[in-house]
């Protein structure tokens, strides 16, 4: 495995950015960083250089040195052992020492090399406007087992074709000949891209072309091979994210055989590519894609674009949906939150999975969402749903606490908020409540899952 990976290095590659007047050196104990993962306004993200860990208790992210590095770069936990954390530290690797064996003093020589030029985002209307272009070629029709994939998540036929869901093919296009030169351009990419994804990604810009657009600076996900703008593509569904307008600004993408199932697509480390802010807010209601006011009587906020576009399809009464990518990535939801408050909405639905109540690393997330639309202003009231499960939970972890002889919370009246002072009150006497893949059980974890358990039953 090379030698092992220190976060010295990786806070270099990162660029974060440290408080002022501090020593930096692979020889301090620890720094203080502007936390990349919930934007703090504090310098809450302690890193430990001997330890090789960071800590953030602002959004309770913490971990080792790839951790760090998946979590900023690619906005994906980091799971030890998954296929995914081997191409994570793969590319880790690849950045830190260029594909060379590191030799001494040489390690820290990408650290203090400039950054790259950043590369601002395209406007709305112009990712909207080659978004759709691509959705519309031949290759990325829908395949039947995606289909069926989102049906068995309780969608229709015309929801599905309405949100406009794509499939990014295995490789439906011969590997082609690549010219001496792009053959040296994909050798010397900062990120290992297969030769079958660069011909798909080749082939789609040309696709484009034809249709009349030439220049993809600033579009998230297109980059450049050489001097030939290429698309970067992973095998999955391709789902749209939306802007309240109903655009389209970026695309989250399920993966197939992963460990790490959602991911934003996007390709910060290539050449040519937008480097920040590509994961957006999803807006989308019961009457249409995008945000529709009028007749929404609920706003709620979940997480993961597809789940919000389960919700508003499965609602019987009329919501407008917010879908942020991850529980910590908040800092899109601001121009969102600006246009619902000039509209005059003062309440958001907490509506993220129920496991918020019983695993208390999740329900860090939550807390932090609830300071963030406090600090903008909103009310965000917790929504619940599946009594049956929060009684019988209950029951259960009271048995435990009792035996475990740890005292019981004041009653609440409330059996969602008594389960979730209890689990508490066992977290803290360190007693490991619930099997760790069990927190809240799937059929009402989402309130998606809730929503088709109860049509379907
Ligand atoms: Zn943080």
């Amino acid at each position: 495995m090379g030698e092992p990976i220190r976060i010295f290095d990786v806070v270099g590659i990162l660029g974060l950015d440290p408080r002022p007047g501090s020593q930096i050196a692979p020889t301090s104990s620890s720094v203080n960083f502007k936390c990349p993962i919930c934007n703090h306004k504090g310098y809450t993200l302690n890193v430990n250089y001997q330890k090789d860990t960071f800590k953030c208790p602002k959004c309770n992210s913490k971990g080792g040195a790839v951790a760090l590095y998946s979590l900023v770069r690619f906005n994906e936990s980091y799971q030890k052992g998954s296929a995914r954390a081997k191409e994570t530290i793969a590319q880790l690797r690849q950045e830190l020492y260029g594909g060379s064996t590191p030799t001494g003093p040489q390690r820290h020589v990408r650290s203090t090399t400039p950054a790259a030029p950043v590369i601002r985002q395209a406007s709305d209307e112009e990712k909207n406007a080659v978004y759709n272009a691509l959705l519309d070629l031949e290759p990325f029709k829908l395949t039947p087992e995606h289909r069926d994939h989102l049906r068995s998540r309780g969608l229709s036929d015309a929801v599905i074709d309405r949100n406009q869901y794509r499939s990014i093919p295995d490789s439906p296009y011969q590997h082609p000949r690549f010219s001496k030169e792009t053959e040296a351009a994909i050798q010397n990419l900062p990120v290992k891209v297969s030769k079958s994804a660069i011909a798909l990604g080749l082939m789609t810009v040309a696709a484009l072309k034809e249709k009349g657009f030439n220049d993809f600076t600033g579009i998230p996900g297109f980059f450049k091979v050489g001097k030939h703008w290429c698309f970067y593509l992973v095998k999955g569904i391709l789902i749209p994210t939306r802007n309240e307008r109903g655009q389209i600004v970026c695309f989250q993408v399920r993966r197939q055989g992963s460990g790490l199932r959602y991911m934003t697509l996007s390709n910060k480390m290539l050449p040519g590519s937008v480097q920040d802010g590509i994961s957006k807010c999803h807006v989308v209601s019961s009457s249409r894609v995008g945000g529709d006011l009028t007749c929404s009587t609920r706003i709620m906020l979940t997480e993961g674009p597809l789940k919000a576009d389960v919700i508003a399809a499965l609602s019987k009464e009329p919501v407008l949906v917010l879908a942020i990518q991850g529980v910590n990535v908040t800092a899109c939801l601001k121009p969102v939150l600006d246009w619902l408050k000039a509209n005059g909405v003062r309440t958001i639905y907490n509506c993220l999975d129920m496991d918020r109540i019983t695993n208390l690393n999740v329900r860090a997330g939550s807390l932090a969402l609830r300071e963030l639309m406090a600090a903008n202003g909103f009310e965000f009231p917790a929504m619940v749903w599946d009594d049956e499960t929060a009684i019988k939970k209950l029951q259960e972890l009271k048995d435990l606490a009792i035996v475990n002889q740890v005292p019981l919370p004041k009653k609440t009246g409330n059996p969602f908020t008594y389960l979730c002072a209890l689990c508490v009150a066992l977290e803290e006497a360190g007693i490991q409540h619930t099997e760790k893949s069990n927190y809240w059980p799937s059929r009402s974890k989402g309130y998606d899952d809730w929503l088709y358990y109860i049509r379907s039953h």
